[in-house]
């Protein structure tokens, strides 16, 4: 199956997410299979990734949205860890500081967009201005109903300039999401992730879904597609993202440079000489 086109966002498509089953997997794929198959798609990324580090011409920015529990930490730590630190970072996006609060809404997104030969991941990201804010009423609708379309201008200009952007929303059902607090409950080494704000938000899970659908309607571009993953089955889940960013990086064609010396002349030099 190819879970690009399957689970891709078509740009201008109206999103129910009520269509889309959370806990799908392919039948094709048994689990013991798909982690194996996860393991080789890890390889593949790794190398990807350092060719794009020794090319030095273009980045990569990952977006992760779900609501919580939905397995964004899941995604780096199972799939991005692959990749080689040196050249892979990790932005996550938490309540604006008050720095950030001062600047416009998209300032902290621009301030961590990769550098050229990186890989950026946004754990949650400048989709939350038109998330969260909107749950809470942090702003009016008069400006977060710009937002959209303000995020895909700046998408585009940041693909336009060599910033090659993926997005993936993780889709949970609302009894996965129980069962994965009621986990966290249970374990104390998980207490720590527990939020109040986890059960308030859960309140509120028919509001988010629309603007999750909103967010998906509004902003799968060509230059910045979202793709929407069934999530209640993780290793499925860790083995759509990962042939999807496998399967994109190769798209990109990328090449080692050319050597900044002589190669012929090095080993002539060095290595024949001596002998
Ligand atoms: P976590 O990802 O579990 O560490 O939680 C981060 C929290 O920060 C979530 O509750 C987000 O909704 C919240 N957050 C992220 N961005 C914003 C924002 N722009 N405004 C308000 N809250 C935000
Ligand atoms: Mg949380």
């Amino acid at each position: 199956m190819n879970y690009a086109q399957r689970f891709l966002i078509k740009p201008g498509s109206k999103v129910k997410l009520s269509n889309i089953d959370p806990h799908f997997k392919d039948a094709h794929v048994s689990k013991k299979d798909a982690l194996k198959l996860i393991e080789l798609n890890k390889l593949r990324l790794r190398a990807l990734q350092e060719l794009l580090y020794a090319e030095h011409k273009r980045s990569l920015l990952i977006c992760l949205q779900a609501i919580d529990t939905g397995g964004k930490d899941g995604i780096i730590r199972h799939v991005i860890s692959a990749m080689n630190p040196q050249g892979c970072n990790v932005a996550s996006f938490k309540p604006p500081t008050s720095l950030e609060h001062d600047h416009d809404f998209l300032w902290r997104a621009h301030r961590d967009m990769p550098i050229k030969g990186n890989v950026t991941v946004f754990n949650r990201s400048h989709y939350e201005d038109v998330l969260v804010v909107r749950i809470h009423d942090l702003v009016p609708k008069s400006v977060w109903s710009k937002r959209y379309e303000q995020i895909n201008e700046m998408e585009k200009y940041f693909s336009a300039n060599d910033t090659h952007i993926v997005k993936f929303f993780l889709h949970i059902s609302k009894d996965e999401q129980l069962k994965r607090f009621k986990e966290r409950l249970d374990d104390p080494s998980k207490h720590w992730k527990i939020s109040e704000s986890d059960y308030t938000d859960r309140a509120q899970w028919d509001n988010y879904r629309k603007e999750f659908e909103d967010m998906l309607s509004k902003c799968s571009t060509e230059h910045a597609p979202w793709y929407v993953i069934p999530a209640n089955h993780k290793w499925f889940r860790d083995l759509a993202v990962s042939q999807i960013l496998v399967e994109y990086m190769e798209g990109l064609h990328m090449d080692f440079p050319e050597p900044s010396v002589n190669i012929g002349h090095i080993v002539k030099t060095y290595y024949v000489a001596k002998k």
